[in-house]
């Protein structure tokens, strides 16, 4: 590979990031946690927000877990922000963060890829990385028609030949740009790509790597209650382990009748029952649709397995630390009201 063209590509064409402004270990940590399955135009908001809030690891380390799920609030797969948070407790035990790749890996929610991205961008070490974008430049690359996920292992022996040292922080995110913004999963432009000279794949990028297919998504159903109280809504918070682990959502269950499902796990009758839309949101291991209810209670609820049931007004609802299932169900209403056609994004969110 031409490596040298890559880093030169790199250092004039690469993106402005907030967190390439600036650069800590810390900074990186949150970044690449919050990258992992998401865009980076979703993420640069949520990273100015929490960076606002939670300047250092010491901050976010004295934060509570409840503070950090708000600023996660929309951005899925909670379960990077809770092992965020463990990690910055972790550090604070360590007395600062590790200094090797090995002692990274001791941190909750850092793998290999992660341990990689401080490890070079943040510390300088000659750490080799690699991720989707850097799987599918390196197949091209070389020609190689193998699923990604069945040569992993000689994908990082190949990333860890290519490094050069005392470069490894503009490589490895030169080889991310790459595949991010040149080398990309449907569109190659390989005319502008400053490794053609060695590309074996470039006459036919779309050939390399081949993914074996996945097994499909299952599908299920629920239903979710919107109860009103004058200004105040019904909120319900999840136990702090399993699915969306400590968020607020309307209360739901599983079903298709909400007398029969909602209305029996709060232990209640329903007295007026009204649907006001269906949301299909689509986690990983998982495609939900839910139909929505407006509803009135005949008694006291029971938390029925929630941690919580609190009436929030709903003016503040928006504060709470909902998952983006909760925020869909909210809006349900409006939805209806002014229906337009739309794509429903992919918004994984997966079990803790
Ligand atoms: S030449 Fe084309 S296929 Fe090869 S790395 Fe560049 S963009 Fe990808």
């Amino acid at each position: 590979m031409d490596t040298d063209a890559l880093l030169s590509w790199y250092r004039q064409s690469r993106r402005t990031m907030p967190w390439r402004e600036e650069v800590s270990p810390y900074r990186t940590l949150v970044s690449e946690l919050m990258l992992q399955q998401t865009r980076v135009e979703t993420v640069i908001p949520y990273f100015e927000r929490f960076m606002r809030s939670f300047p250092t690891e010491v901050a976010l380390a004295e934060a509570p877990l409840e503070r950090v799920l708000e600023h996660w609030s929309g951005l899925g797969y909670y379960s990077r922000a809770r092992n965020l948070h463990a990690a910055a407790r972790k550090v604070m035990e360590l007395g600062g963060f590790p200094k090797t790749v090995a002692g990274l890996l001791e941190l909750p929610g850092v793998g290999p890829y992660t341990a990689g991205a401080i490890a070079s961008i943040a510390l300088g070490l000659d750490a080799p990385l690699v991720d989707g974008n850097v799987e599918r430049v390196l197949c091209r690359h070389d020609a190689r028609a193998e699923d990604p996920v069945r040569i992993k292992k000689e994908l990082w022996e190949r990333a860890t030949t290519l490094l050069p040292k005392g470069q490894a922080s503009d490589f490895n995110q030169g080889l991310m740009e790459l595949g991010a913004t040149i080398c990309t999963p449907s569109s190659p432009r390989c005319l502008f790509c400053p490794i053609r000279s060695t590309c074996r794949g470039h006459d036919a990028p779309e050939r390399y790597p081949q993914k074996a297919p996945r097994a499909a998504v299952p599908e299920a159903r629920a239903c979710a209650l919107l109860v009103r109280d004058g200004e105040k809504i019904l909120m319900a918070r999840r136990p702090l382990s399993g699915l969306l682990a400590g968020l607020w959502e309307p209360p739901m269950a599983n079903g298709e009748e909400p007398q029969a499902s909602v209305g029996t796990r709060l232990g209640v009758q329903l007295r007026v029952q009204r649907p006001v839309g269906e949301v299909l949101h689509v986690f990983t291991h998982l495609r939900l649709t839910t139909l929505v209810f407006e509803a009135e209670l005949a008694g006291t609820p029971e938390t029925g397995g929630y941690l919580e049931l609190r009436w929030v007004p709903e003016a503040e609802v928006d504060s709470l630390a909902l998952s983006t299932l909760a925020r869909k169900l909210l809006q349900a209403h409006a939805a209806k009201a002014k229906p337009r056609k739309r794509r429903v994004p992919r918004d994984p969110e997966l079990p803790s």
